[in-house]
Order: structure tokens, then sequence, then C-alpha cells
């Protein structure tokens, strides 16, 4: 059963063909660490995460290579570091460009973590590759495709004749439309800088040209040329990084003699309830605001998966209810069959064929990542009972990233945290329920009830802790169940 994937730059769906089975390469465009993520820069992390999932399940866990970049050389995180400086914060300026790169980078691990996105294989920093990048810009002098004026490097886009061929523009096209800038050391409005001098007062890095940092997209074709050498099988992002993004990085790379990447993938944009995200429709949120509200990562998941990557994906109201209804449904059929998500139990079933994810399952991802066909598949296996099925569907799940080791606790309506088993099972129950309304209560902002059950739970002798990924219970000393009753 072969992978076939969508390739931008061929507009088909191709056999997969890797240049090394034991070693995939990959390079994602990753996010600029100015703030904490959106909503819809979880999308191609979510996406290609499945990509990743698959292709380890395929070609053998340590047979892939996933390198996926932090762009920490960037305007809003100088203005960031900037105001701090003026509001008095200590520090040099390079300094606190860093402090606010580490802390959005930090932020970014956590949300990430919380949907279930396993970490790729390396986390390149742009700033730690700039010898990469002034040796690049230098090749690319040398062979007569950049020219430097006043301080800064330009690339010569009429040189490369295949630009625009990624996104099916024509040069032409892309000058009528005005998305270029003009300016006094451009040869021609077209051409795209690789390196830029700084101010004082912004980072900046020695350089033939002086002192200056590099335009953003040098930093992804050093990267990638450094990680994954001259070729490699796959790269991708989001489509708004089509053109002028991956289009420059194309011509910046052949044109330095590198093969660079074979297949191309784009997922399509994240809008909410029909509209597009945008601050100024009030529409705009964060993956953490989202988990603040106690919506769990696995419901993210959940419905960000529901639609195949190339269709626009809508997250509504009526989704998330639908996504998390159903998950409690399909965790408490495979918690029936006792099956659980300690780290152990989870080694133990990826390790079994008993476990193995269903054939037609996987024959729906292998088909251009059929995320939204695969689920399907797996609303059939969780109305079947047999424990092959159930088994299936757990091991599907797994590759899915639908149960890990940091599944929510609460959102699977049983804890194993100091659980004793001496209490009857309509207790465990009843506490999961409780929690579950507290969530509830939160989402709609009714602060008191939430609090009237956490203090009802805590006078019942149930401590609850709230982590990333979601509320803990244990059973205290002197715990009385009676005091349960009538609180939900
Ligand atoms: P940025 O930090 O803006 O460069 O974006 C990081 C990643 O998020 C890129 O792959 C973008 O294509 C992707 N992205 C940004 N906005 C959206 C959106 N609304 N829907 C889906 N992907 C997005
Ligand atoms: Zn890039």
């Amino acid at each position: 059963m072969t992978i076939q994937l969508y390739n931008t730059a061929t507009r088909r769906k191709e056999v997969f063909e890797p240049l090394d089975p034991d070693n995939v390469r990959m390079y994602v465009c990753g996010p600029t660490v100015y703030d904490r993520a959106h909503l819809g820069n979880a999308r191609p992390v979510l996406v290609f995460d499945v990509l990743f999932r698959l292709l380890r399940h395929v070609y053998g866990e340590d047979a892939v290579t996933y390198v996926r970049n932090f762009t920490d050389v960037d305007d809003k995180i100088n203005a960031t570091a900037l105001a701090r400086k003026e509001a008095g914060a200590p520090g040099t300026l390079e300094e606190l460009v860093a402090e606010r790169s580490d802390e959005t980078i930090e932020w970014y691990h956590a949300d990430m973590d919380a949907l279930g996105a396993l970490r790729p294989t390396k986390e390149p920093r742009a700033t730690q590759y700039i010898a990469q990048m002034v040796a690049m810009i230098e090749d690319l002098l040398g062979k007569g495709f950049a020219y430097a004026k006043d301080g800064h490097v330009l690339f010569r886009v009429r040189e490369y004749d295949k630009y625009g061929a990624l996104s099916g523009r024509s040069v032409d096209d892309m000058i009528a439309g005005a998305r270029v800038e003009v300016a006094p050391y451009k040869e021609d409005p077209m051409d795209f800088v690789l390196w830029k001098p700084s101010d004082d007062d912004l980072p900046g890095w020695d350089s033939p040209w002086g002192r200056g940092r590099p335009g953003w997209h040098i930093e992804c074709s050093a990267m990638a040329y450094d990680l994954l050498g001259d070729t490699f099988d796959i790269h991708g992002g989001g489509n708004d990084l089509q053109f002028p993004h991956h289009e420059n990085e194309i011509a910046q790379s052949k044109c330095a003699g590198h093969g660079f990447a074979k297949v191309w993938m784009h997922n399509e944009m994240l809008q909410v309830e029909g509209k597009k995200m945008s601050k100024s429709l009030g529409n705009f949120f964060t993956v953490r605001d989202l988990l603040d509200q106690g919506v769990p990562g696995e419901v993210i998941r959940f419905v960000m998966l529901s639609t195949h990557y190339r269709k626009p994906m809508d997250w509504t109201e009526k989704k998330r209810a639908e996504a998390e209804a159903t998950l409690r449904k399909w965790y408490d059929h495979l918690k029936a069959s006792h099956l659980h998500f300690s780290e152990g139990n989870l080694e133990l079933y990826q390790s079994s064929d008993a476990y193995a994810p269903d054939q037609e399952f996987l024959r729906l991802l292998k088909d251009d990542l059929n995320t939204a066909g695969a689920i399907s598949r797996l609303h059939e296996l969780a109305k079947e009972s047999g424990s092959s099925s159930i088994n299936a569907l757990l091991g599907s799940m797994i590759l899915l990233g639908l149960v890990g080791p940091k599944t929510d606790i609460d959102l699977l309506s049983f804890s194993g945290v100091g659980w004793t088993g001496e209490y009857p099972r309509h207790v465990e129950d009843l506490i999961n329920d409780l929690l579950f309304a507290r969530q509830k209560a939160r989402r709609e902002k009714d602060f008191a009830r939430a609090d009237e059950i956490r203090n009802g739970l805590k006078e019942a002798g149930v401590a609850v802790e709230d982590s990333v990924e979601g509320p803990h219970w244990n059973i205290l000393p002197g715990f009385d169940s009676s005091k349960l009753e009538g609180l939900l």
C-alpha cells in the first residue's frame, strides 16, 4: 500500500517515493515567534504531524527526519523587546529580543503539545544559522543571481526562468498585481531581499555587506540545506506561503545549485464560523484561549482533522461540541474494554500487532492524508463491538494522535490517579461528571457554578489539580461520597 500525496508543484496526486526510505526528510515552515499561536497556526502543525506519524508508521520511527523552524528574526519581536526596554526592563536589547523569542517558543511548545503534536526531529532557530545564510548569499552573488547595494543584498528574480511555476503566476502578472515593493536599491521591483542592514538599535550580525540581518526567505533555504541536504522529500506549509515565500525559497535554492524539495504540500486556511479569522472581526483567538476555556486538545485536534487539509476549514462551536461528544463516546467504548492509556500500556499496544491500525483507515490516510475519510471509518469501527474492531479503533486513534500519554484525563471520564478501587464505579463516574460540568460552566463563564463544584469536591475529599492536560483528581483520606450527591 503506497502513500499518495498531492504535489502543489505538479498539481496532481503522486505516488510518494522517498529518496532514501531509511531517511525520509520533510521541512515545514514554522512560526514567527512574536506571540501566542492562533488557531489557524495550529492547522499546518496538525496536518504535518499526521503526515509525520504516517511516515513513521510506514518507514519506521527512526527513519523520518522532520524539520520545522522558528523564525526569530522579526520586527514584531524587536518591537516588543524595545517596548520592554523603554518600560525599564533590565538587560540589553539583544537579551530582551532573545527573551521574547524564548518565551514565545515555550508557549508554542506547551500549546502544540496539548494538541498531541509530536515535536519535530529538529527545530532550528534562524538566529543559529546566520553563518549558513551568509554563505548561501555569497554563493548566489558569486553565481550572478544576486547583487549588493547600499548594505542590502537582493535576489535577481528575472535570472531564474522558472520563477512563479509553483504558484502558477508569471513575473509580469505579479508586477501588475502590485504586490512588490519598489525601492531605490532594487534593479527590478520583483527582486527580493536576501540581506538587509540593521540600525544600531536592532539585532544585527556582521557580514561582508555590513552589520545586518537576513531576509525571511533565505532562512528556510539555508536551514533546509544544512539539516536535510541538497535534495529532500517534502516541503510543507500553509497555502498563504506559496507566494512569495516558497517561490523565493525555490529560486534561491535552485540557483545555488541544490535539488531542494521534491514534493510541495500546502494546507488551506482556517476560518471561524464562516468568516476569515481577524482581530477586527472579533473572532480571533489563540490555541491557549481555547484550552483555557476547557476545550481539550484532543477535541481541537479532532475538529481540525475532520476536514481534508486541502479544503478551507471552518471552526464552529457546533463542531467543537460534536467532536467532544464523539471522543467521549469512543473513550468510554475503549475504557469499557479495559483499554487504558498509561504510558506503559500505550507502549504495549503500539508494539503489538493485535492493536494495529485498521487497514481501511490506513488506506484512507495514505490517500493524500484523507483524515476526514479516516475519521468516518473510525465512526464505523466504534459502532462494532467485537474485540478486533475495538483494538483496531484504539490502534487507529493512536496513529492519528487522538490517544496518547497526555490524553486529557477529564475527557476520558475516568482517572487512574489515586484510584484504589474501593469505591463503587458510580462514584468515579459522578466525580468525572462533576468535573465535566465544571468545565462546561467555565466555558459558559458561569464561574459561580464552577466554584461551587470545585468547593463541593474539596469538601467531599476529592483533590483536583488542573494541568495543561486537563484536571487530575485524587481521593484524599476521609473521603465522603455522600457529600457529592446533589452537587450535579
Ligand atoms: P506565521 O507565523 O504567520 O508565519 O504562520 C505559521 C504557519 O501558520 C504557516 O504555515 C502559515 O501558513 C500558517 N497559517 C497562518 N494562518 C493560517 C490560517 N488562518 N489557517 C491555516 N494556516 C495558517
Ligand atoms: Zn519557509
